[in-house]
């Protein structure tokens, strides 16, 4: 049955515009990069935009698994592109940013799931722009060889985030190809490498979990020593894709928020259009403040 809940007055999109958002689009198409931004239809492209915020998309534009929720072509996707690492670098120093967030595709063709791809793309931001803070939100690198999470940690990204989008029981109808306990203990592992660095996770609700649920992710990002937590309405980007079983209400987000404070998170965004890349830079320059 495809009957979608309405959607309600607390999901407020403003139409993107502005001149910031035009400058952040221009260097996006000069230096030929991708943004999750655009292939998510995010609905905080606007003001993200507004402000230089645009989370890079690499190692192209279509993915080897079919997450039920994306928006993302699957299919075979081309070689990787190694003059991709020196475009971002470049869009990374146009944008002036002082944290940026660089996402990608899954590849599973690739042996080591684009590990050394990510590798070098960390270390060029790291040259052109040292006093950017780098948060890289990874793929699972469920099928790779050994060491391909080792090589991306030893490119010392400032925040490794990984998300685990949503509780266990919906893992075979929302991430296909996924394993929930290889995710979680892909970050526990990423700590275990390299105990100074921090890591974040995320989930959408609305997808047909129940608060219990939220609550024992919760509970296991912790035991996986997991930093910081990011918790967002799913909507659906078109009528193919996973259903919106409801919209949570700004009160259960407040509820969940305080939940995940009390459980020792360090940085927690709980809010029905919170993403994992929104305000990221924000919450990050808080927390090293204080
Ligand atoms: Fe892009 Fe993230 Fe902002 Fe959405 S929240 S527009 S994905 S930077
Ligand atoms: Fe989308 Fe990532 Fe799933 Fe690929 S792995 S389909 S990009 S969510």
């Amino acid at each position: 049955d495809n009957a979608q809940p309405k959607k309600p007055g607390w999901i407020r999109v403003k139409a993107p515009g502005g001149k910031g958002y035009a400058e952040t689009h221009k260097i996006m198409r000069e230096h030929g990069l991708a943004t999750v931004c655009e292939e998510a239809g995010c609905p905080n492209v606007g003001e993200c935009w507004n402000a230089g915020h645009a989370t890079m998309m690499i190692m192209g534009e279509i993915c080897t698994r079919g997450c039920t929720f994306c928006n993302v072509a699957t299919g075979k996707p081309n070689p990787l592109d190694v003059f991709e690492p020196g475009r971002v670098a470049d869009a990374v120093a146009r944008l002036g940013l002082n944290h940026v967030v660089i996402t990608s595709v899954d590849r599973d063709d690739v042996d080591d799931g684009g590990a050394e791809h990510f590798a070098m793309t960390i270390r060029a931001i790291r040259k052109k722009s040292p006093g950017t803070t780098i948060e890289i939100l990874t793929p699972d690198f469920l099928k790779t060889e050994p060491g391909a999470l080792e090589t991306v940690v030893e490119a010392r990204p400032d925040v490794f985030n990984h998300n685990l989008e949503t509780v266990p029981g919906l893992y075979p109808e929302v991430r296909p190809g996924a394993r929930y306990f290889h995710s979680l203990r892909l970050l526990q592992k990423v700590k275990e490498l390299d105990p100074a660095m921090f890591t974040k996770s995320g989930i959408m609700v609305g997808l047909g979990e129940d608060r219990q649920g939220v609550m024992q992710v919760m509970d296991d990002m912790r035991a996986a020593e997991i930093d910081f937590i990011t918790i967002g309405q799913y909507l659906q980007p078109t009528p193919k894709h996973h259903a919106v079983d409801r919209f949570v209400t700004p009160e259960e987000f407040q509820a969940y928020e305080k939940a995940a404070w009390g459980k020792g998170f360090l940085m927690v965004s709980a809010t029905p259009l919170t993403r994992s890349s929104y305000h990221a830079g924000d919450d990050f320059a808080r927390l090293r403040a204080a």
